[in-house]
């Protein structure tokens, strides 16, 4: 089994797993870097995963699914391509062999959910969609921050060696946010270099691991005394909710 990010748009990844033969995608916002992957590639694409309502990862699915006869699976209650089979919490996904349970993580949108595997080439592996990003999180445009946060702790509850396949490349600028929320966090400034060289060669600095965003990303590390810290210092925020919807209010603006 293999794991390829696709670019597409400015910094979108629409991730890609194939066995030699056989492929599923998610979230394909584009269906041109697809087709000519499959292509190059020699594979059948058997299924679509999709994670939210956006353009950025539905607008290729129409086509996939003409080119390819692929099967759509996607959140129940948003309004993707259709025909698709609706899922959310608790439901598996049968893909290319492979297992993958649905979780429900409202915030960036109302309807948002995020596909599990627990065994995927010996580690777990999560599609998070727009939910978590290497160092951030998604902006609030459907939820609330009670329901951003909850969504956040069901991922930092999966396992640390969870491969994490966020779908944009918005890492470096994250991680500067993030520097200025804990300037003192060292694990964190030794990523971001090693992210920077990561880009300085155009690589992807994705997947991530949860155990590595546990230990730099701001967003999972709200309830930490040095960021809610720094969060008091800028506002009174009353509890933790308060603290999360600050810290991403900064974010907004920064
Ligand atoms: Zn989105
Ligand atoms: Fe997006």
């Amino acid at each position: 089994m293999h794991l390829i990010p696709i670019p597409a748009f400015a910094d979108n990844y629409i991730w890609l797993i194939h066995d030699g033969q056989d492929a599923l995608v998610v979230d394909p916002g584009d269906a041109q870097p697809v087709l000519d992957t499959l292509q190059s590639l020699g594979l059948q694409l058997k299924n679509i995963l999709v994670t939210h309502h956006h353009a950025d990862h539905v607008g290729g699915v129409a086509l996939l699914r003409e080119r390819t006869q692929a099967q759509v699976t996607g959140p129940a209650g948003e309004d993707i391509p259709q025909p698709a089979t609706g899922v959310g919490a608790g439901d598996q996904v049968q893909a290319l062999g492979l297992n993958f349970s649905v979780m429900d993580v409202p915030g960036h949108t109302a309807g948002h959910i995020a596909f599990y595997c627990e065994a995927f080439e010996g580690a777990p592996l999560l599609f998070c969609g727009d939910t978590l990003f290497s160092g951030g999180c998604g902006r609030l445009f459907e939820g609330t921050p009670a329901q951003m946060l909850h969504s956040l702790d069901q991922f930092a509850a999966l396992p640390g060696n969870t491969r994490v396949c966020c779908t944009h490349e918005y890492t470096l600028s994250n991680l500067r946010f993030a520097r200025a929320v804990e300037p003192g966090n060292e694990a964190l400034a030794h990523y971001q270099s090693q992210c920077e060289a990561l880009r300085a060669q155009g690589q992807p600095t994705l997947p991530s691991t949860i155990s590595t965003e546990l230990a730099i990303n701001p967003f999972l590390r709200s309830r930490q005394a040095s960021v809610v810290q720094a969060m008091q210092a800028r506002e009174a925020a009353a509890d933790e909710v308060a603290v999360f919807a600050a810290l991403r209010g900064w974010k907004n603006v920064f």
